[in-house]
């Protein structure tokens, strides 16, 4: 990374320069912001500050796997508004592995943060961000997890949160966030694009601060979840990191925080980038096999509701992250996204149905001989289980493959005996 005198934030389609606390999250010119970090040391004296922070525990961000990070986040002092997020688990489950045919694969579980996705490291950062430029309130559109996530960090900082979701198509433990948090919550009737298309004018209206992923700051926070991964890994870089992909926001942080990482001297080489899509929200998908020639818009419809996404804000950023790391992007059906949740689940670790495409992504990926059996892996798990329970008692609801119905019975030792001899093998 070369080294600049000024942090700026710069419109990467018309090269508008705004600073640091600039209140936009998009240009006027409707192209998307990027933060240009300007890190005043070497790669080598913060690798060795960010070692000794995770080894004592950070006291004055309270050990925040986010803000551990902090020099290349967000330039300036000020209030932080943090959980604390981050130090998520790296699992390594044999029955997973044999599943996708691997015998390096590593779950990195976001789940694990403090409203249950990934979403938290982008909201610390944007949240604090927004505080700073003097936001008088907060919104965004969401398939759930945004708004989860900005819910929680707006009550923190003691701001009014409005949120636009998609009528009947948030999954129920998303949106019983968003209310329990104090949300102004508004059940759009539309899907998400209609929803990201009303809260981009209405925050233009209302002057009210946008914490949508087409927020730069979100992505700086989410640049965290590569970096923390690949310290737990002493900054020995997987083959390949694979995730599931929506809006592109991640795809495109992952895809920074390994420029930034490669060029800071942090990491040596740059892991491949995998983003898989579900087939019936799949914009990204066609557009990488047409070499990213063509852009794509659909109807999207799947059952990993947080990537029901027809027309993601991302593209153009994640597009440079495929291209950059070498990475390509995949497709999986829905069958295939919750037989691999039921593999994760019933390892007893767990993931909403949107990260399960990470793990049926590299599945696929292997079968064909594109990830080989030797790579080693990294799958992000986006979520928490209980994000949507109405998928897991839908699937288990019935019997076959992988699936565990309850059973109703009277309240008699001999049907208790009755059950157990049946499912005894
Ligand atoms: C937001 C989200 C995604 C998609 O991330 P994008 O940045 O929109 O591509 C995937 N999984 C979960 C659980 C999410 O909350
Ligand atoms: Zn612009």
């Amino acid at each position: 990374m070369t080294r600049r005198a000024h942090c700026l934030v710069v419109c990467a389609a018309c090269g508008t320069q705004l600073p640091v606390l600039s209140p936009r999250a998009q240009c006027a010119c409707g192209g998307l912001l990027e933060a240009l970090q300007c890190p005043r040391e070497s790669g080598r004296t913060l690798r060795d500050r960010f070692e000794r922070r995770r080894r004592l525990g950070d006291r004055t961000v309270a050990g925040s796997g986010v803000w551990r990070f902090r020099e290349l986040l967000l330039p300036g002092r000020g209030p932080i508004v943090t959980h604390p997020e981050g130090n998520t688990s790296l699992y390594q489950r044999d029955a997973v592995a044999g599943y996708v045919g691997l015998e390096d694969l590593t779950l990195k579980h976001e789940g694990e943060n403090p409203t249950g996705s990934f979403k938290d490291r982008g909201m610390t950062v944007a949240t604090t961000q927004a505080v700073r430029a003097g936001a008088a309130a907060v919104a965004c559109a969401s398939t759930g997890n945004t708004s989860a996530s900005m819910a929680a960090y707006a009550a923190q900082a003691g701001l009014p949160a409005l949120v636009f979701v998609p009528a009947g198509k948030v999954a129920a433990g998303k949106l019983a966030q968003a209310l329990a948090y104090g949300a102004t919550t508004l059940l759009v009737r539309g899907d998400f694009d209609t929803c990201l298309r009303l809260v981009r004018e209405a925050s233009d209206a209302l002057g009210v601060a946008l914490l949508n992923s087409i927020n730069p700051w979100r992505l700086e926070g989410q640049k965290t979840i590569v970096w923390e991964m690949l310290q737990q890994r002493g900054w020995d870089p997987p083959d390949w990191i694979v995730l599931p992909a929506g809006a592109l926001g991640n795809t495109s942080a992952f895809g920074k925080a390994l420029r930034e990482a490669h060029g800071l001297g942090l990491i040596r080489r740059v892991p491949r980038v995998a983003s898989i899509q579900a087939r019936g929200a799949n914009p990204f998908y066609r557009s990488f096999r047409t070499g990213f020639e063509k852009r794509y818009r659909v109807q999207a419809d799947t059952v990993a509701t947080a990537i029901r996404i027809g027309d993601p804000a991302s593209h153009d950023r994640a597009v440079r992250t495929i291209r950059e790391t070498r990475g390509l992007v995949a497709q999986v059906s829905d069958r295939e996204i919750l037989e691999a949740k039921a593999v994760v689940d019933g390892a007893g670790i767990g993931c909403e149905p949107a990260s399960a495409a990470a793990v049926a992504g590299a599945r696929q990926l292997v079968r064909q001989g594109v990830i080989r059996k030797r790579d080693s892996v990294v799958a992000v798990l986006t979520g928490h289980l209980l994000k949507d329970p109405e998928a897991v008692m839908t699937f288990h609801g019935r019997r076959g493959h992988l699936r565990n119905p309850p059973v109703e019975i009277e309240p008699r030792l001999a049907d208790v005996e009755r059950i157990i001899k049946r499912r005894s093998p």
